[in-house]
């Protein structure tokens, strides 16, 4: 028995979406990037998107669209992936650790006050597992400091909050199609906008800092009226950071299958939070809710065994995981160690078990079983996960 802990829900639909690509040949950036740009809007009521070759680079460059001076600062969770305090630092911009809620573990709307300075520009907050950040607390501080809100939707593509869709509610919503998270392009990023203009800024930035990228120049070849179809000038310090049309046409497949993607990871959810009632030494990671419209990516507990946990887990050939060490602990940003007392504290809780759409119910009631199988194990002194480790 093995168990993987994320795994992409892929099939002929996609296979078939690909080979219509091979078919016209034309891989690059073109009319199927155009199309799920489109459709992607469409489908979170936005106004505008740009796709990207990653969620990383959505960030990057959805800070990049408000050309702050250098050496302003940004407000990010501790507890979150690398990319999302990276975002600032490519920019030349500085970030500044907010501790998490211990319930949610999204940004702490009280830390967040307290580190708020003149220098701060922007706020992005991570929506932790699919859990909504207090995003009108957020908006609500935004707006006093204005500072600028980039979501982070890396873990919550389709959910929503209050009926409205997470990463319509700032400035920019930035999503993630790695292969590992709710919906997948095999890599991929979209970063949304209510502000049209605010995604043309981005449009010369992920290609190269031209004007024209070559699907818009491609209509020129025909028209025997236009001889400069080759024209473009570079106006900018560019990157490439478009997504082509390949994985534009496998998000064209999983967007049309992600609103059933997410019912079933609350399936799912539903069942293991069934299992653990009668586990009195682990508890669930976050405070999931069964409604409608919860689009969560991590379903995991807390326990204070987490390093046993973890290898009677794989004893059971069960993967599991850790979201995340928080960042204020990683060597690079060892200046803001201590910064985040909740996070630094409880991370060393943490465990993520698999959670994906075609985990089948006896899987999740074997790592049930497991974790029952856990709960009957004596407890000694080296149970403690080291901090460290
Ligand atoms: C995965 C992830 C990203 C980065 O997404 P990529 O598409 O892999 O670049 C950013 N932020 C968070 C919170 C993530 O989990």
């Amino acid at each position: 028995m093995h168990i993987r802990l994320f795994k992409p829900s892929i099939g002929e639909e996609e296979l078939n979406a690909v080979r219509e690509v091979f078919d016209d040949a034309w891989l690059g950036i073109g009319p199927r990037v155009k199309a799920f740009e489109e459709a992607w809007t469409e489908y979170l009521g936005s106004s505008a998107s740009i796709a990207l070759n990653s969620c990383t680079a959505a960030l990057h460059m959805a800070l990049a669209a408000f050309r702050f001076p250098e050496g302003k600062k940004v407000l990010v969770p501790s507890l979150t992936f690398a990319s999302t305090a990276l975002a600032a630092l490519h920019n030349r911009l500085e970030p500044v650790f907010v501790d998490c809620d211990p319930e949610t573990l999204s940004i702490s709307v009280a830390d967040l006050e307290r580190k708020i300075t003149p220098d701060c520009v922007a706020v992005v907050p991570v929506h932790f597992g699919g859990y909504p950040a207090d995003l009108v607390a957020i908006l609500d501080l935004a707006k006093r400091y204005q500072l600028k809100v980039i979501e982070d939707c890396a873990h919550c593509a389709g959910g929503a909050l209050e009926g409205r869709k997470l990463g319509t509610w700032g400035d920019f919503g930035c999503f993630s199609f790695d292969e590992k998270k709710l919906m997948t392009t095999g890599e991929g990023g979209m970063a949304s906008s209510h502000d049209r203009q605010l995604i043309e800024t981005i449009r010369p930035m992920r290609w190269y800092g031209t004007s024209r990228d070559t699907a818009r120049r491609a209509g020129g070849y025909t028209d025997v009226n236009v001889a400069r179809h080759w024209h473009y000038e570079i106006t900018e310090i560019g990157y490439k950071f478009n997504m082509n049309d390949l994985a534009a046409s496998i998000g064209l497949v999983q967007l049309k299958k992600l609103d059933r993607l997410n019912r079933r990871r609350l399936v799912l959810i539903g069942r293991y939070l069934d299992g653990l009632r009668t586990i009195r030494s682990l508890r669930p990671l976050l405070p999931y809710q069964q409604s409608d419209g919860n689009a969560y990516f991590l379903f995991g507990v807390r326990t204070d065994r987490r390093d046993k946990l973890i290898r009677h887990l794989k004893e059971w050939g069960i993967a599991t995981g850790v979201h995340y060490v928080p960042l204020t602990l990683q060597p690079l940003f060892a200046a803001h160690a201590g910064t985040a007392p909740v996070a630094e504290a409880l991370w060393t809780q943490m465990v993520s078990l698999p959670l994906f759409a075609d985990l089948s119910e006896s899987e999740v009631d074997y790592v049930i079983e497991a974790l029952h199988d856990f709960e009957r194990r004596p407890v000694t002194v080296f149970d403690r996960a080291v901090p460290t480790g």
